[in-house]
């Protein structure tokens, strides 16, 4: 089956509200209309950006959508500082990226904490992109394809197949890639994206592992995108620091595309 391919641009903690519509304006005036046929594209800002992007998207009906980077695990309450799946989905975010690497180091995110995080996107209507990935020692010791497998079973614990073929997303991102302009080579990338999808397979049938898009992230540009999208298994990319240069992100997309 066709899986349309999806870029998700994560901007992490970068850009103020202000930046964060014009960068999101030269995005939208650099990409042609006729690549969305066939990509679709995230903008996934930081928090206090997403009321902006949605009043630029729905005012000048653009054609990317857009998400957040994380949520509570949590409809409501006493949370201090965290932003729920409600609050999300009302601001109209499609995705939210969750158990990225950085989460799980920084602020201890463990494979239960990201797999409440899933659950509670999904219960919400938004399409978690869970993301998985090796850090160097992992890979140096031959663990890479295991780990991944491990963390993507995990972080889909108690879904129904339904779920999982309609609204989820993975994205393979090896830590050691990730910022650090080491991206990992086609046959490397394809090895665990391939592995991620049996390993749904098996769990879920060959039906859902076939419908579920799998990204690959980590120091993706747009001279290396077309290599990583040509594989049987990746269907895009995440991507972090090239997604804030309008004209590189947007020259990725139309390759991806
Ligand atoms: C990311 O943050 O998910 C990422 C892949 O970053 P970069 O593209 O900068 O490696």
């Amino acid at each position: 089956m066709a899986r349309k391919t999806l870029v998700a641009g994560n901007w992490k903690m970068n850009l103020n509200h202000l930046e964060a519509i014009a960068l999101a304006q030269k995005i939208a005036f650099s990409l042609p209309e006729k690549y969305y046929a066939k990509v679709d594209v995230a903008l996934l800002p930081p928090f206090t950006d997403i009321r902006s992007i949605q009043t630029l998207v729905d005012g000048d009906k653009l054609l990317f959508t857009y998400g957040a980077q994380d949520l509570s695990p949590h409809d409501s309450g006493a949370y201090t500082g965290d932003i729920s799946g409600p609050m999300l989905a009302k601001l109209g975010c499609q995705y939210v990226t969750v158990g990225h690497s950085e989460r799980r180091e920084y602020h201890h995110e463990d494979d239960e904490l990201v797999n409440k995080k899933v659950r509670a996107a999904i219960k919400h209507g938004i399409k978690p992109i869970l993301c998985v990935g090796e850090p160097l020692e992992v890979r140096e010791a031959g663990g890479h394809v295991d780990h991944g497998c491990d963390q993507l079973l995990a972080g889909l614990k108690g879904l129904k197949a339904e779920q999982v073929a309609e609204q989820v997303v993975v994205a393979y991102e090896p830590v050691w890639a990730i910022g650090t302009g080491r991206v990992a080579t086609q046959a490397d990338a394809e090895e665990v994206c391939k592995a991620l999808r049996a390993t749904l397979a098996e769990k879920y049938g060959a039906d859902v592992a076939d419908k579920v898009r799998i990204l690959y992230g980590g120091s993706v540009k747009s001279n290396n995108i077309a290599e990583l999208v040509a594989c049987d298994n990746i269907d895009g990319a995440l991507v972090g620091g090239a997604s804030l240069q309008a004209d590189e992100f947007t020259k990725l997309c139309a390759l991806a595309a």
